[in-house]
């Protein structure tokens, strides 16, 4: 076989969360007794009104190709929804349902990126926003931030990173894999800083909105007129509607954007699946006052976990306010040996955990940062106390 990978192939690495996500299926397949904390996904059901409206659209002939950037009555319903839930007006024309957020990300990126062009990407990141400015074959320019700023970038760090080569910066808030959630002042100073470049567009990543616990709504950058014109705000059903497996995500940007959006949708997937945007409809309609149950139950796990990870020695965490991961200061291992292992970084702490106690945590590594873990707590509250007893009892065992 002489047909070689291609370079910008060759230069991606796979998704670790995805890599662990795997590890655990096949360990559980050969009976093991594995508590997955690698998660990215709730562990609700989505509502009945929404698996309703999806089981009527195959009743009543959505079998078909769909419009390119989504039927006209999803986008109406997204448009009505960017009002409602966070001040911001997008026309219809504005809107493109993609195959997820990853698949919105990507248009994104693949629309505006040239190979000089460079990316802010505060770390720790969401995985694959690195992966994809790669794949556009664009520089990531990663800022980092750490625990004790709550993870967060400041103006002072976002004006250092900016050259005449940058083209975007993209940042998720509520954060993946953080949990913080960026107040109202501190997007309006981003905002400030970025208003004087209108060439840089701003990429906001909301789709952990509703997983939320500070009662009060999260900030969309759009909604600032500094930078309206100059940001694509993201979201989907994913998270909030625990619809993973729906693929459904979206954009509300400038026209121009939605337009070459559109244009390489067109060319690559075409309209995302009839069906699951049927369902999107009715998920949209549902007032975010109806998720305050799930959000509650989300929140009892986060105290729990965070009351117990934070008892284990050598985990350092701030009690995070969004999504449902938490993201662990594990610096104390470093360098410490099991028998005769040395632990490198977080991903040999990882993979030790699996190992010998089958549960599957996440290393910072590919989050941008090697000193940090990932667990998700998006499990029962008996596998959180499982979790803690295994991983408390093995940790020991290091020195
Ligand atoms: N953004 C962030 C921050 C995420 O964590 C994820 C999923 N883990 C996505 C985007 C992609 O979500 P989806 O493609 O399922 O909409």
């Amino acid at each position: 076989m002489s047909i070689i990978i291609s370079k910008r192939l060759q230069s991606m690495t796979y998704s670790k969360t995805l890599l662990m996500a795997k590890k655990a299926r096949y360990l559980n397949s050969l009976g093991v007794d594995v508590i997955n904390l690698s998660v990215g996904e709730p562990d609700f059901f989505p509502f009945p009104s929404i698996l309703n409206a999806a089981k009527q659209a195959i009743d009543s002939g959505h079998h078909y190709y769909t419009p390119v950037s989504g039927y006209k009555d999803l986008r109406k319903a997204i448009s009505l929804k960017f009002n409602r839930d966070n001040k911001l007006n997008y026309n219809i024309q504005q809107i493109v349902v993609s195959n997820g957020c990853k698949q919105a990300i990507i248009n994104i990126f693949l629309s505006i990126l040239n190979s000089t062009d460079e990316v802010i990407i505060p770390s720790p990141y969401w995985i694959s926003y690195y992966e994809m400015v790669k794949l556009c074959n664009a520089k990531p320019v990663i800022v980092d931030t750490d625990i004790d700023n709550n993870f967060k970038i400041t103006p002072k760090l976002l004006k250092k990173a900016i050259t005449n080569k940058t083209k975007a910066f993209i940042f998720s808030s509520p954060c993946n894999p953080t949990g913080s959630i960026y107040t109202k002042q501190e997007l309006f100073n981003l905002a400030q800083v970025l208003s004087q470049y209108p060439n840089i567009l701003i990429i906001s990543d909301e789709i952990y909105e509703h997983i939320n616990y500070t009662n009060t709504c999260i900030t969309s950058i759009a909604s600032f007129d500094n930078v309206y014109n100059q940001t694509v705000t993201l979201n989907g059903l994913s998270k909030s509607f625990a619809m993973t497996g729906w693929r459904v995500g979206y954009i509300g940007a400038p026209l121009w954007l939605a337009k070459a959006c559109e244009k390489i949708q067109g060319q690559t997937t075409s309209g995302i699946n009839a069906i699951a945007q049927c369902a999107a409809i009715e998920a949209l309609r549902i007032l975010p006052s109806k998720l305050s149950n799930i959000i509650k139950i989300l929140k009892k796990k986060r105290n729990l976990t965070f009351n117990l990870f934070s008892n284990i020695k050598g985990f350092n965490i701030n009690k995070p306010l969004g999504a449902f991961y938490m993201f662990i200061e594990i610096s104390f291992f470093i360098g410490k040996k099991f028998n005769d292992f040395v632990i490198h970084d977080a991903d040999d702490l990882a993979m030790l955990i699996l190992e010998k106690t089958h549960v599957v945590t996440v290393g910072g590594v590919s989050f941008g940062n090697s000193k940090y873990l990932r667990i998700s707590y998006s499990v029962s509250e008996k596998n959180i106390y499982a979790a803690f007893d295994r991983i408390n009892k093995f940790l020991k065992k290091i020195n």
